[in-house]
């Protein structure tokens, strides 16, 4: 079978070894003679496994005592409207940065809980930047943003300075580098962009936030109710979170996060590298701003879109057509992605006349 380098932008690549086992478990899991499909999740091996993500994703992130991790359903887009749930307090109010597509979507959640003070955004330049400058106002019961704009190539390089509690969709950068979870209050991810298959999201939150003056919310969109039990309220997408649970084994056989983040930052040097130097390529995110995760670029001559789409189909790259928002080309470098990968599409640019 030819490789195939995935360049997807989500549900996005997996470690091959982490694909083998995954599909090992699907008939026999853990020697039971049983599919890991067709036990129940509260048997103890599903339990152990539970167990075990959660406590690898205490271990990797580095997740200081006051924090609960737990998973839940609705991928990323309930999340928005979870967020909101969660943290809208005394205030009715919230403050949002918006830096692309699911902030935009995270902001229209936020009206059903109040006031939004969207105090940044680069929504006028077609994201292609991260705002700075702007002030956190005191008055808000919290401050959201999104750390990676997986459509547009942005990302944070600092978190946000605030004084108010801290809110954050980490969905497609969670695990590619270090953060200090102790400046958060909650942080959010749909698994499917760097941490296992679609259908599970993680959630990791201060348990400070339990206490606060809170709305009433609905049993399954508290959080509290998926901490208290564990993650087993009800049943859990047993097999996303078996597989995600997998991958961050793997994660931590290879060094963990800190040499993840080297590998990222080494595929992001060695594209943009290219993207810089080839002129008939041109980057479409603020080169400051740039993301390590998904690299945004346009061709500088578009008579050549045929040729190049050619070259790269040919080459078994897949998945590098950018969102019809931004046009153009995406090419996702999330942590399974190797850098063989991105030497790749690297020799396919060069190549191109
Ligand atoms: C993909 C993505 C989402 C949406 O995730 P779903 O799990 O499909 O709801 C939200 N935020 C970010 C940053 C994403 O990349």
């Amino acid at each position: 079978m030819a490789k195939v380098h995935n360049y997807s932008a989500g549900p996005c690549i997996l470690p091959q070894e982490v694909i083998k086992e995954a599909a090992e478990a699907v008939l026999n899991f853990d020697g039971l003679n049983l599919s890991i499909l067709e036990i129940s999740h509260r048997s103890p091996n599903f339990v152990t496994v539970m167990d075990e993500a959660v406590a690898l994703v205490k271990e990797l992130l580095e997740v200081p005592a006051g924090y609960s991790v737990c998973f839940a359903q609705g991928g990323a887009s309930l999340g928005f409207l979870m967020a909101g749930y969660n943290m809208i307090g005394d205030h009715k109010k919230s403050a949002y940065l918006n830096t692309g597509t699911w902030s935009d979507k995270a902001i229209k959640e936020a009206h059903f809980f109040g006031d939004v003070d969207v105090i940044g955004s680069s929504k006028e330049d077609n994201y292609n930047h991260i705002p700075k400058g702007y002030t956190v106002p005191t008055d808000c019961d919290y401050l959201h943003y999104t750390s990676n704009n997986t459509i547009f190539g942005t990302q944070f390089k600092e978190v946000p300075n605030t004084t108010i509690p801290l809110v954050c969709d980490m969905s497609s950068d969670i695990f590619s580098k270090k953060v200090d979870i102790s400046k958060f209050d909650l942080i959010y991810a749909g698994a499917q962009k760097n941490m296992g298959p679609a259908g599970a999201t993680l959630y990791i939150i201060k348990d400070e936030v339990f206490t606060r003056n809170r709305i009433k919310i609905p049993t399954m969109l508290n959080i509290e109710t998926h901490v208290k039990k564990d993650s087993m309220f009800n049943t859990p997408p047993v097999y996303p979170i078996y597989v995600s649970m997998l991958n961050l084994r793997y994660l931590k056989s290879i060094g963990g996060v800190p040499a993840q983040q080297k590998i990222n930052e080494e595929k992001a040097r060695i594209l943009y590298a290219e993207i810089d130097s080839n002129p008939l390529f041109k980057g479409v995110a603020a080169v400051g701003d740039r993301s390590n995760m998904n690299a945004t670029f346009v061709l500088t001559d578009e008579s050549k879109q045929a040729k190049f789409d050619e070259m790269w189909k040919a080459a078994n790259i897949s998945g590098i057509k950018g969102h019809r928002s931004v046009g153009g080309y995406r090419a996702s470098m999330y942590n399974a992605l190797p850098v063989s990968s991105v030497q790749v599409l690297v020799g396919v640019m060069k190549a191109l006349d």
